[in-house]
């Protein structure tokens, strides 16, 4: 399975990506990638900084260098989900030229007002990068991460303006990869739900059609 999933920032495609789990292969998110190379300070993080504090996008050309490198191990090799990539057209240029055969793209559709609410109430893992959410997707302990103990966090990308601006760039930069993907007979679209296991149940179902 080579899945990509599309959608708002925060409209669950990171949490959707935990069905990678019931297929066995590996979700590679460029966010959390961006992230992490953050916090270690590396030069592709201290490059990517000032775009994502920004609500940006980081260049193309850096981007499609890591997912480039990440696509080439060993572990993607049955398949894979691809969550936060490709977000451009130019990216989506660059994996089909990578000789990437997508089984599907996914959108997750939420109308923007519920965007702007759900970001507000957002927590990340600071240690191994799971979301949660403290109306949505509570974890065990409060402010811990269920699944490592990491403290949670706020991004700060998930200020409001700065949500504002990132649904700004989705709209114009992203969005058309809809229509990219629907000349290619691949696109489906899921309506995000309120309960994660309700949006879950409607994507598993989409892709039961896929193969
Ligand atoms: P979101 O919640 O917006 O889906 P992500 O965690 O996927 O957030 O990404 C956070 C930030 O990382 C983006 O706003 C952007 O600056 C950068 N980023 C992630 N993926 C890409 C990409 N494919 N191309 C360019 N920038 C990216
Ligand atoms: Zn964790």
């Amino acid at each position: 399975m080579k899945l990509i999933l599309l959608g708002a920032p925060g409209a669950g495609k990171g949490t959707q990506a935990d069905i990678s789990k019931t297929y066995g292969i590996p979700t590679i998110s460029t966010g959390n990638m961006i992230r992490e190379a953050m916090k270690n300070e590396t030069e592709m993080g201290k490059q990517a900084k000032a775009y994502v504090d920004a609500g940006q996008l980081v260049p193309d050309s850096v981007v499609i260098g890591i997912v480039r490198e990440r696509l080439s191990a060993e572990d993607c090799k049955n398949g894979f989900i691809l969550d936060g990539f490709p977000r451009t057209i130019p990216q989506a240029e660059a994996l089909a030229e990578m000789g990437v055969e997508l089984d599907c793209a996914l959108s997750i559709e939420v109308p923007d007002e519920e965007i702007v609410k759900r970001m507000s109430g957002r927590r990340v893992c600071g240690a191994c990068g799971a979301s949660y959410h403290t109306d949505f997707k509570r974890p065990a302990k409060a402010d811990v991460c269920d699944q490592c103990g990491g403290a949670l966090t706020r991004r700060k990308d998930d200020a409001p303006e700065t949500v504002r601006e990132r649904l700004e760039v989705y709209h114009t930069q992203t969005e058309p990869l809809k229509a990219f993907y629907e000349a290619q007979g691949k696109l489906r679209v899921v309506q995000g739900q309120e309960q994660v296991a309700d949006t879950t149940r409607l994507t598993l179902a989409a892709l039961e059609q896929v193969r």
